[in-house]
């Protein structure tokens, strides 16, 4: 085997190892899907899935990526509902087949993830019941994320809901998130003043640094303290369907 194989073959297992969900794969259940699988490298701003095109993979992200749920509206204007790291996957988990996508998938954060082609995939949820029974769990938690988001976005202020953005991304993305201005007032859905004026917040009290498009997160028990009661309730659901060593079980959810 030369050596470039080689590198393919240790990155996939580091993908396996590396995403919560794909770490709970049975042995049969890996084999189904790994021959069509590649690792790929997702960059900044990259859109993985786009509003009204055919989801054609589903992206397993590990390491530090992170990819953003959106919704688009007219006039420009797009909102993040859920972001996706190292415990989950992006596309074809909820729907099968080749479904149109509905909201966009963005890379937030660079880093590597597994792609699987939505073929293989399906084939794995046909064929394994471990499968099926885990995406009907992370379904759960998507869609808890969304609901979530829905009542944080209408009732929570802003320096809450950006302080529970910012736990959200060390979670996936560790204590130091690569993230402009810009781009967290559009994920937030407020104007970059406003963002700016938050982050200035944040800073002053010491949870916070900011600079040159870098945050880095230096008080995680103040920023919890900060946050609204939605990371802590997304983090005990998460538990609660996917189990925090990982293992969602086995069967079908029927
Ligand atoms: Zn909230």
């Amino acid at each position: 085997m030369n050596r470039v194989a080689t590198d393919e073959l240790d990155r996939v297992d580091e993908a396996f190892a590396g995403n919560r969900l794909l770490s709970t794969f049975p042995t049969e259940a890996r084999s189904i899907i790994e021959p069509f699988s590649d690792v790929v490298q997702l960059s900044s701003d990259k859109v993985i899935h786009e509003r009204g095109i055919d989801v054609d993979a589903s992206y397993f992200p590990y390491g530090p990526a992170m990819i953003s749920l959106v919704v688009e509206l007219s006039g420009g204007r797009s909102l993040e509902v859920a972001s996706i790291g190292h415990e989950g996957a992006a596309g074809g988990i909820v729907s099968c087949g080749h479904a149109p996508a509905f909201g966009s998938s963005r890379v937030l954060v660079p880093g590597p993830a597994l792609r699987v082609p939505m073929a293989a995939l399906e084939d794995a949820k046909a064929r394994s019941g471990h499968i099926r029974n885990l995406f009907c769990r992370f379904s759960d938690y998507l869609l808890s994320q969304v609901m979530q988001s829905a009542a944080c976005n209408t009732f929570h202020p802003i320096e809450q809901r950006a302080a529970r953005w910012l736990l959200t991304a060390q979670d996936r993305a560790g204590s130091r998130i690569e993230l402009t201005q810009e781009a967290f007032a559009g994920l937030l859905g407020v104007q970059r003043t406003t963002v700016n004026a938050v982050i200035r917040i944040l800073q002053d009290e010491g949870l916070i640094t900011h600079r040159r498009g870098v945050i880095q997160v230096i008080d995680r028990a103040g920023l919890k303290q900060r946050s609204c009661e939605c990371h802590a309730a997304l983090e005990s659901h998460f538990a609660g369907v996917i189990g925090p060593s990982g293992n969602a079980g086995s069967g079908d959810c029927g």
